[in-house]
């Protein structure tokens, strides 16, 4: 049965508390990111989109996370966590927030953790997991293009735009993540089979994980994000 689209309207005022989306580069956690944002009215934060503005800014972050982002390794815990609690800080994470890309080390989530409990959270943390095919990991990372004005996400394989290589939105020439390179993708997936694997059961044994199938339709994969938003983590 078709249920009507609920957003903002319907969700805005509750307090969700924080997310964790979890999963491979490119297992789809900007573009679920982004539904999660439309339903419930609280921010994205993408430590990947973030430390791309440093880099863009030439901040003193931005220098030194630079090159240790285009060779696809990840930038050192301290500098991220850094990062991290300066935008939760900020006024329009207090219904709670989405993080996409973080914490992707074990180290980062006990920090998470301990964040978390010096400021008494009160709801639950809950970790979604995107679990998705090697090689569909692959193409997606080889296929994806983004629009540099308005952030769309396209892929040449399986969503192309309507014009080869300009946004369907505003016409823009869209462009390639420097680190999407055959190179970089093969370090980026390394990094995550050895450091944020074993995020699975870390999170797995404190009853916050559901994990969803993302090789599934994309309608079907956002369906069952957002269902499991409304359920108990342990019970989903
Ligand atoms: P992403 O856009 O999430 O794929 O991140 C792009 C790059 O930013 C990664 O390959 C890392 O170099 C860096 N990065 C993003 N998030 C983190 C994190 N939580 N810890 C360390 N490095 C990160």
């Amino acid at each position: 049965m078709n249920t009507p689209a609920a957003s903002v309207a319907d969700y805005g005022a509750r307090a969700i508390g924080p997310i964790i989306l979890l999963g491979a580069p490119g297992a789809g956690k900007g573009t679920q990111a982004k539904q999660i944002v439309d339903r419930y009215g609280i921010p994205q934060i993408s430590t990947g989109d973030l430390l791309r503005e440093n880099v863009k800014l030439g901040t003193e972050l931005g220098k030194k996370a630079k090159a240790i982002m285009d060779r696809g390794e990840l930038v050192s815990d301290e500098l991220v966590c850094d990062m991290v609690a300066e935008r939760l800080s900020r006024p329009d994470c207090a219904r709670g927030y989405i993080l996409d890309g973080f914490p992707r080390t074990c180290a980062q989530a006990e920090w998470l953790d301990g964040y978390l409990s010096a400021r008494g959270s009160k709801l639950p943390l809950r970790v979604i997991k995107i679990a998705v095919d090697y090689d569909r990991l692959l193409k997606r990372l080889t296929g994806r293009r983004t629009c540099p004005v308005c952030g769309t996400i396209y892929n040449i394989h399986f969503n192309p735009p309507k014009v080869a290589n300009t946004c369907d939105q505003d016409g823009a020439a869209l462009s390639l993540r420097k680190d999407d390179n055959e190179t970089s993708i093969s370090e980026r997936l390394k990094a995550y089979e050895k450091q944020t694997l074993p995020l699975t059961d870390y999170y797995r044994a404190r009853h916050a994980l559901t994990e969803i199938n993302g090789d599934a339709a994309p309608e079907k994969v956002s369906a069952d994000v957002l269902a499991a938003l409304e359920q108990r983590p342990d019970k989903a």
